[in-house]
């Protein structure tokens, strides 16, 4: 384990005041389970990936937790539980997909101490990144060892320079119900649907998402749903205890005597961020879902590069797309 300076604020102004001061040594801490388990035990630092010599634990901000659900949507603060996200009635009323997403998360120790800004904003698992010796472009390196290494749990679909896939279930579900994060920042607070909020290599390859160094998620917005929308989530592993999504597919949609009215299809597993895939969604709109859904799925193949080792991504996708669909049809 690493040593390091821990900061306890208990409000997000203090924490963005102290992340300014402190520039990009400090990083946010929520649970601990991604950064202090598994990146100060053993961070593997590069030019582009420095070593924190500071923490700024947020938990200690009380205003951060808990979930507020009215007529307009649902609000989460970043600090809730994934525990907790599944343990909400009202949640599992209305916002049963980031429920289902959220339970599919690891196990239920860490689900207890995870957040869903730490979930959200976690970074990625490629173990050329997470060994010592791979100095890839995501740390400031010259080469992606992925490209001639092993890739079989790589990106399919938007890899350019590095093929991460983004590990977040929860982002992959609340893309597909259209959230926003509520972000805290120097100069006051802004919303960011999450359709802009993550971010592949080809815009930078050494950030997942636009938060800046002194930045925060504080809440996340999920609109409530339109009357009668579907929602569905289905993930597949490679092993039935916990583990991260070879494939997950998230969906929120409305139906019209048989056919997609409109709504959104995400893939999770398959690129370096949460995948909507508008090229399946144009396909089956205004059509009757039953007998079109299996054509449009396999669009999903256009869009699809895979690498040497993990086509087998691209079958599985299509696939679920399919059944997940039909699933939430009943
Ligand atoms: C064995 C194991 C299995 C796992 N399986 C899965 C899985 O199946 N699916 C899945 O999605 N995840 C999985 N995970 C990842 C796990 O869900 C995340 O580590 C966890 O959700 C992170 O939450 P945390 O509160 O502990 O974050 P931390 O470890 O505290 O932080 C993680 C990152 O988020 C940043 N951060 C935290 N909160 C905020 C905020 N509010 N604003 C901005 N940045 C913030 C931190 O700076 C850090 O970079 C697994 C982890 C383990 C150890
Ligand atoms: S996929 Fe990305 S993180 Fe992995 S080795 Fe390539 S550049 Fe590094």
């Amino acid at each position: 384990m690493k040593g390091f300076e821990l900061y306890e604020p208990t409000t997000v102004k203090q924490a963005v005041d102290t992340l300014t001061k402190l520039g990009p040594k400090a990083k946010v801490l929520a649970g601990g389970s991604d950064l202090v388990a598994g990146v100060m035990k053993d961070w593997v630092e590069g030019a582009g990936m420095p070593l924190p010599s500071a923490l700024v634990d947020i938990t200690t901000i009380p205003q951060l937790r808990g979930i507020k659900v009215d007529k307009t949507g649902a609000t989460i603060g970043a600090n809730t539980t994934l525990t907790e996200v599944v343990e909400s009635k009202a949640l599992n009323e209305q916002f049963s997909l980031v429920v289902q997403a959220a339970h599919s998360v690891a196990s239920p120790l860490i689900r207890n101490f995870a957040t869903l800004g730490g979930n959200l904003n976690q970074r990625p698992r490629c173990w050329f990144l997470r060994g010592k010796e791979f100095n890839c472009y995501k740390k400031g390196g010259d080469f992606c060892f992925s490209v001639g290494g092993d890739n079989r749990y790589h990106a399919v679909i938007g890899g350019e320079l590095c093929y991460i896939v983004h590990p977040s279930d929860t982002a992959t579900a609340l893309l597909a119900l259209n959230a926003q994060a509520k972000i805290a920042g120097p100069a006051g607070e802004r919303l960011v649907p999450f359709d802009n909020y993550f971010i592949g290599p080809r815009e930078d390859v050494l950030r997942e998402n636009v938060l800046k160094p002194n930045e925060l998620i504080v809440e996340v917005f999920i609109p409530t749903p339109a009357p009668g929308t579907k929602q569905t989530w289905m993930k597949l592993k490679n092993r039935q205890v916990y583990d991260f999504a070879l494939v997950s597919v998230a969906a929120a949609f409305t139906v019209e005597n048989d056919t997609w009215k409109d709504g959104r299809i995400v893939l999770g597993g398959v690129s370096p961020v949460p995948y909507r895939a508008t090229v399946i969604e144009n396909q089956i709109k205004g059509k009757n879902i039953k007998s079109g859904i299996k054509q449009a799925a396999a669009v999903i193949r256009t869009v699809a590069r895979p690498m040497s080792m993990n086509a087998y991504k691209v079958d599985i996708a299509q696939n679920m797309v399919e059944r997940t669909i039909l699933q939430a049809l009943g």
